[in-house]
């Protein structure tokens, strides 16, 4: 059984290493992340093309994921390079000082108007929540805390406040420069961070657009604000990403489970992807291992239904690259063998908005209750498999296009594979005939097996899908048909 679950893996200094590439494709690496917060625009075109060349030699698609940096609010620089702050001590964040001359009385931040956003009695909380702080007053251009958590505080250093509302615009001049940049890389998608409505995710898509890119867009759902706006969001983007780093810092750690649970029900319903992420695989960044909690972690991903799941740091910066995707690929086969006992999800009061949504997954529908060994779908942009992989099957679904754009959007989609296919003939037996081939050349099914194939009368054509077929291989022959 192929796995179906996605694995996103975020390249770094770890993944340089050209051997370490062939590791990590070799693993099963569907989608890779350049991390915009991070590094060069050389260095990450440098990256996306080595794994692109990487994956060319293996016969592989991998996508590329650009991830913007958005408005992270951070400290700036200590003297030292970090400082240790004591609990009950006061600490003044000063949007005034000098970028390198913090200390263990201020610090500098970059995001000189959080003066104007916090007031008395908020909570303030740096490094992912490591150290938190307690506003007593706001005096010009100083943040007066009190130190409620103590512990070491180094350099750059992200803030965020408990409940969020920060005013920070969610496309910062630097994400303009790096759509640029995505745009000239041909990211097949582009992350938007913290946005807070889905304005911000039809500006994303415009200025990429402007700049060449065909990219697909990801909201990344980490503020308190985005989970009000959830449904408007899902409509503008075509990817959500479960940002639980900073969403959890905002909302709460406690709530994050239901509000995981919540987002990808929603992004299926809506048709939407979903990716799931951060520290999944936490503890790998250093042991060659994960710990039981990692293992039920992935594993509950993926019987919640997520399309794909990510690592960060574990790939980025970890001492276990390979060994991380390994374990991830594993622990996602285990947990799709579950979820394959799981009831079809029904649905009813549905309305198809077109032929192809409707053929789509009247197919699934056909598989998930006949003996279908695989689904052939053929298609230009990816909207058909996008639409069967909505819903639960273990049946795979083949996305043959003669675009490599599209088959590296469907790197992401739950259970498609993407293959490469140039309908040469208008002739419909003879596509049926060396759509099955293909799929025979790769192993996925052979003769006396059932094979569902959806088209459209007119190859070529964006939406055309309008016809499903259901054939036995061996009978599909163009005289036989
Ligand atoms: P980041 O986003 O890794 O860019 O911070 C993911 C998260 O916040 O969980
Ligand atoms: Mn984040």
């Amino acid at each position: 059984m192929q796995r179906r679950t996605k694995i996103v893996a975020t390249l770094g200094p770890s993944t340089d290493d050209p051997k370490v590439l062939d590791a990590m494709i070799q693993a099963g690496v569907d989608v890779v992340r350049v991390n915009f917060s991070h590094g060069t625009h050389e260095e990450h075109m440098r990256r996306a093309e080595q794994v692109r060349n990487r994956a060319r030699a293996h016969g592989r698609q991998v996508g590329v994921f650009a991830d913007l940096q958005g408005p992270k609010i951070r400290i700036d620089r200590f003297r030292n390079g970090k400082i240790q702050l004591v609990e009950g001590a006061r600490f003044i964040l000063d949007a005034e000082l000098d970028k390198d001359a913090g200390t263990e009385e201020r610090v500098g931040i970059t995001y000189k108007a959080l003066v104007d956003d916090v007031t008395r009695g908020d909570t303030l909380l740096l490094d992912d929540g490591a150290v938190v702080l307690w506003v007593e007053e706001v005096k010009g251009f100083e943040i007066e805390t009190r130190v409620v958590v103590g512990g070491e505080l180094s350099n750059n250093k992200g803030i965020n406040r408990k409940g969020g509302g920060l005013s920070a615009q969610a496309i910062t001049d630097k994400d303009r420069a790096d759509i640029k940049a995505a745009a000239a890389m041909q990211a097949d998608y582009v992350a938007v961070s913290f946005p807070r409505s889905a304005e911000d995710i039809y500006e994303a898509r415009a200025l990429l657009r402007q700049a060449g890119g065909h990219g697909g867009i990801v909201a990344k759902i980490e503020r308190a604000e985005a989970m009000d706006a959830l449904e408007e969001i899902m409509e503008a983007t075509d990817v959500v990403m479960i940002a639980r780093g900073d969403l959890g810092v905002e909302i709460g750690d406690a709530e994050l489970p239901a509000v995981q649970k919540r987002i990808i029900r929603v992004a299926r319903t809506m048709d939407r992807v979903v990716i799931t992420a951060t520290q999944m695989m936490q503890s790998m960044i250093e042991n060659p291992i994960p710990t039981r909690a990692e293992v039920f972690d992935v594993a509950n991903a993926v019987i919640d239904g997520t399309d794909a799941v990510m690592l960060s740091a574990e790939t980025a910066t970890g001492k276990h690259v390979a060994k991380v995707i390994e374990a991830m690929d594993r622990i996602c086969r285990g947990a799709e063998r579950q979820r394959m006992d799981m009831a079809t999800e029904r649905r009813t009061s549905v309305h198809f908005r077109t032929a192809d949504e409707a053929i789509a997954k009247a197919a699934m529908y056909t598989a998930n209750h006949t003996g279908v060994k695989a689904i052939a779908a053929l298609t230009e942009s990816g909207a058909t498999p996008l639409w069967m992989s909505r819903i639960s099957s273990g049946i795979p679904i083949y996305a043959l296009t003669r675009h490599v754009e599209t088959r590296r959007k469907v790197t992401l989609y739950r259970g498609v594979y993407p293959v490469s296919f140039d309908v040469t003939t208008t002739d419909h037996p003879q596509v049926n005939r060396e759509a099955i081939d293909e799929l025979m050349r790769r192993g996925a099914v052979r003769d006396g097996d059932l094979v569902i194939i959806t088209k459209g009368d007119l190859a070529g054509v964006h939406g055309g899908t309008n016809a499903m077929k259901i054939i036995r291989v061996g009978e599909h022959l163009p005289n036989a048909d």
